[in-house]
């Protein structure tokens, strides 16, 4: 089988409400961002994958990575990985161009991605991730609501000025759902985000208190408590903390950085994205390692439901998963049907809190062509992209 052409679209989907992400301080968002990328053979096996970025991440493919692949046999995976970890320095991360590969190689084997790896799940418990700061009893009462729609997990944001306010929200939270929903908080402190106002940066000891402070509420993991490259701080905080755990790593770049956070013992729980972090045959080879060291690998998930079902096969297929990260936060335009709406069968948490791996070849995409067609605000094809824009959403 060899690549014959490769097709991008930039896709601009409007969100019913505007989402205001914590880690963005003054930043409104109103509409989903995403490449859609389509890779055609000479067998009429047509592959999907999907970039959670803009015209940016559409031109780096093309200049860096579409010269390399047309012509490639595309089971060939470890090799191309090699060339798409190679482009990581010339442009925005190119290490979503493996998904439609392995989409190839699921709809040529018939048998969904997740089965291809050996996974033996066909489900996968959810953490719905909330995105926005609201006042202790807003999030109370979204959280018991979130729980009543099926969830048994649910991660909150911490990005208050002084962060005994974002503890009183933990708190109202806890009080609210019991012991008996597992809680997490993601701190964003890894990187200044260039928000309008910038936002509040936590010293070592902030991350220590706060820390101690989510242990007495019984918070399962803290995330990105310190900035990402603190390998030595991490550790250290790591160290001075019992029962939650540390979690981090999604904006860490390639396996080298993933090594030195094994090494150095930084996390409980690491969370590359097969988007943005590491191609999907380096993460499930940093997820081996990680499994001797006893740390869980549970991948990051934003964006959009082409990566949510890429997450979803990964999670359904490593050992030392166990969660999806499901990103959803009513009332705000930030919810899994605005997340989902390129496909026609958005995912959903069953009443036990489970998202299912879709029984189809490859990951499973299926998109709403008509309104992917209707969004689409910019195309690059390359190669015979002669195959039918619906083909690829077929099996
Ligand atoms: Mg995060």
């Amino acid at each position: 089988m060899r690549i014959t052409g490769i097709r991008s679209r930039l896709v601009e989907l409007p969100l019913d409400a505007p989402f205001r992400p914590a880690w963005g301080r003054g930043r409104v968002q109103t509409t989903l961002v995403l490449v859609v990328f389509e890779v055609g053979t000479d067998q009429g096996v047509v592959g999907l994958g999907a970039a959670h970025g803009g015209l940016e991440a559409q031109i780096a493919v093309d200049r860096f990575v579409t010269p390399h692949l047309i012509g490639q046999d595309p089971a060939r995976i470890e090799t191309l990985a090699g060339i798409i970890r190679d482009a990581e320095i010339l442009g925005p991360p190119p290490y979503c161009m493996e998904i439609p590969l392995w989409d190839i190689l699921g709809k040529a084997a018939g048998l969904p991605v997740s089965r291809l790896w050996g996974g033996a799940s066909d489900r996968v418990r959810a953490y719905c991730s909330t995105g926005e700061l609201r006042t202790p009893d807003e999030r109370a009462d979204g959280v018991a609501r979130l729980v009543e729609e099926g969830f048994t997990a649910v991660k909150l944001r911490f990005h208050h000025d002084d962060p005994r306010d974002d503890i009183v929200v933990a708190e109202a939270v806890r009080a609210a759902v019991g012991r008996g929903v597992e809680l997490m908080v993601d701190a964003n402190q890894a990187g200044a985000d260039p928000g309008v106002g910038g936002h509040a940066v936590w010293d070592f000891r902030t991350a220590l208190w706060v820390g101690r402070e989510l242990e007495r509420l019984e918070y399962a993991w803290l995330e990105e408590p310190l900035p990402r490259h603190d390998w030595t701080g991490l550790a250290r905080l790591r160290d001075r903390l019992d029962a939650i755990k540390l979690a981090g790593g999604e904006d860490n770049h390639g396996l080298h950085e993933f090594r030195l956070l094994l090494e150095r013992g930084c996390f409980d729980v690491l969370q590359p994205d097969a988007v943005k972090s590491e191609t999907l045959s380096g993460i499930r080879h940093l997820a081996a390692f990680a499994e001797l060291s006893g740390v869980d690998v549970i991948p990051h998930t934003w964006g959009n439901g082409l990566g949510m079902l890429v997450h979803l096969h990964l999670a359904a297929a490593l050992p030392n998963c166990g969660y999806l990260e499901y990103p959803h936060d009513p009332p705000s335009g930030l919810t899994a049907s605005a997340r989902d709406r390129m496909l026609t069968e958005p995912l959903t948490v069953d009443t036990e809190g489970y998202v299912h791996v879709p029984d189809r070849p490859g990951f499973g995409f299926v998109l709403d062509e008509d309104l992917v067609a209707h969004h689409t605000v910019h195309t690059i094809e390359r190669g015979d992209c002669g195959f039918a824009v619906a083909e690829g959403s077929a099996t």
